[in-house]
Order: structure tokens, then sequence, then C-alpha cells
């Protein structure tokens, strides 16, 4: 049974957190885990180990935002297709009126 009081590793002042990647018990100002050495948080090795891990699974699921890519093209294509629309219409339009000063 551990009765100690619990103090923050760093700066050795009430440890009010207890880090869920190291277990140690930090401040409030240093409970923050952090990849390198910070004047914030405290530099945690199980922490720093998970993120790598997490970058090196990230690459897989990278590959599908190649869709996005299609769908805004796709956009593009729909923004191309109804600005030619609004153009036809508009030259349609300057015919129709020349037709009518025409016969006038
Ligand atoms: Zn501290
Ligand atoms: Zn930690």
């Amino acid at each position: 049974m551990e009765d100690l009081e619990k103090t923050c590793e760093k700066c050795g002042l009430e440890g009010e957190y207890q880090c869920p990647y190291c277990n140690k018990w930090y401040c409030s100002r240093h409970i923050t885990p952090t990849i390198d050495e910070y004047t914030y948080g405290h530099k945690c090795e199980p922490y720093i180990a998970q993120k790598t891990t997490m970058e090196r699974e990230k690459p897989i699921p990278i590959r599908p935002p190649k869709r996005p890519e299609i769908k805004d093209m796709d956009k593009e294509l729909k923004m191309l297709l109804k600005y030619s629309i609004i153009l036809i219409i508009l030259m349609l339009i300057i015919l129709l009126f020349f037709r009518i000063s025409r016969t006038v």
C-alpha cells in the first residue's frame, strides 16, 4: 500500500493527475504527455511509443483520401457544366432579342 504523497515527477509539486500512459503523477502543468521536453507537460516515453506506432499505421488510412480528389474534379466538372448551360441560355436570350429587334 502506497500511502506516499503524490508529487509531480517534474517539479515536485502536488501531483493531482496520473498520466494514463506512464502512470506517474504530475501537477496540472506537467500532466500533458509530450513527445519532447517542453516547458509544459512531460516527456512521456510510453506516449511517444504509442504515437509513433499510430503514425506508422497511419499510411494505410491515408490512401482513401484519393476519392475526395475525384469528387473535387466532379465538382469542377459540374461547375463547368453549370457555367456552360448559363452561357448557352444567355446566348439564346441574345439571339431571341436579336430576332425580336429585327421584326420590330
Ligand atoms: Zn509539475
Ligand atoms: Zn506520462
